[in-house]
């Protein structure tokens, strides 16, 4: 087992949970502890949790990935510098009743830490990705299995792609399994039984006690394609969106059709030419693939084959949806400006519009073609 070591800090902060968008970077944003006593007020009066921990398991995505949506923990202060988007209100609620959920029954032992709110989030992430558990429905109650998966098969249809994606499930739920924690410790961990037993018994404590671990939607948060043909959509994440007033299911399709794009991209990796090259992990290269998969988004879900949607239904979806990336990257210019990645969608529906009056379902590469054409003047 890993060794919890972490700075522990005198002055008061709350820990402020927070979605990530379109990386396959790691973002990290170490504050010395100076700077966070001079930038952030004094919220209450509870002792600090540390920054950093490093949580008991040994688990890292491997491969070429692209996570649009994940939990993390950047950093300490609170409110978020995100301004007053719907979304930000939707996520700081949850995220403050999280925090202080935990404070409520916390005891100062800092091994809960990194079990409630860092373990929590890898063990869902190895659910979805590798242990493929409870990973067949959609929707906290399954609600949205059905409407995914007619999703899936128009996708695999307008795409020509079948059988080639596992589109898969993430639930606040699995975390109330604790066997299946226990087995993630066992297998994914260097934990001895005896301090396995030892974080079961923090795990049953929170779990038992907080009506917010594991309920609360950021513990089934994660959006992200794998180049192995697999996408995973967390219950939390669309509940979240749909919270600012959106239709969940207009939700579940624009995340399920951008999250499908990088599919095609990852299938067409070394054929297809870019202006730069993709998938590098450099802010332009990665800006570029993004508001490619946002175009391919905005052509299929208004294509009369593909979701049919009007404009006007997608501009709203993703204007939630954008929120949340330009917000919350260190660098804003990194994955598009939530001008640039709606014009891209807009070129996205434009193209739709001047196809589908053919009644052709689309190639693929004739739409990366087109993307590529408009990518000046999307990006200007
Ligand atoms: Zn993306």
């Amino acid at each position: 087992m890993k060794k919890l070591i972490t700075p522990i800090f005198l002055l008061a902060l709350s820990l402020t949970l927070t979605l990530t968008s379109c990386s396959n970077e790691e973002i990290s944003s170490p504050i010395a502890p100076n700077a966070i006593m001079e930038d952030t007020p004094s919220i209450n009066s509870r002792p600090a949790l540390p920054q950093n921990t490093v949580g008991n398991i040994d688990w890292k995505m491997s491969g070429t990935y692209v996570q649009d949506f994940s939990f993390r923990r950047i950093k300490a202060v609170t409110p978020s510098e995100c301004g007053d988007t719907p979304f930000d209100a939707v996520t700081s609620f949850y995220n403050d009743a999280l925090i202080n959920s935990f404070f409520d029954l916390w005891d100062f032992n800092f091994d809960a830490v990194d079990v409630v709110l860092d373990d929590y989030f890898v063990i869902n992430q190895i659910a979805a990705q590798v242990e493929n558990k409870n990973t067949d429905t959609f929707g906290a109650k399954g609600e949205y299995t059905n409407f995914v998966q007619k999703t899936v098969i128009n996708l695999e249809s307008f795409w020509d792609m079948a059988n080639l994606i596992s589109v898969r499930g993430q639930h606040t739920s699995t975390l109330e399994d604790l066997d299946f924690i226990r087995y993630v410790y066992e297998t994914y961990s260097d934990a001895t039984p005896a301090e396995i037993d030892y974080l079961l018994s923090i795990a049953e404590y929170y779990n038992d006690y907080s009506d917010q671990i594991p309920e609360n939607p950021f513990y089934a948060v994660d959006g992200f394609a794998t180049s192995t043909g697999i996408i995973v959509i967390g219950d939390g994440l669309v509940s979240m969106l749909s919270e600012t007033g959106l239709d969940p299911k207009v939700v579940w399709s624009g995340i399920l059709a951008h999250e499908w794009s990088h599919q095609i991209q990852f299938q067409n990796y070394g054929l297809w030419t870019y202006p730069t090259p993709p998938f590098i992990g450099t802010p332009e290269s990665t800006r570029m693939t993004e508001l490619e998969a946002d175009f391919f988004t905005g052509f299929y879900l208004t294509h009369k084959r593909g979701g049919t949607y009007n404009w006007k239904r997608v501009e709203d979806m993703l204007s939630a949806f954008y929120n949340i990336g330009d917000c919350l990257f260190q660098n804003p210019g990194h994955h598009g400006t939530p001008d640039q990645r709606l014009e891209a969608a807009r070129q996205g529906y434009l193209q739709a519009t001047a196809i589908k009056k053919k009644g052709h379902l689309p190639n693929a590469q004739s739409i990366h073609d087109a993307f590529i054409a408009a990518l000046p003047t999307i990006v200007n």
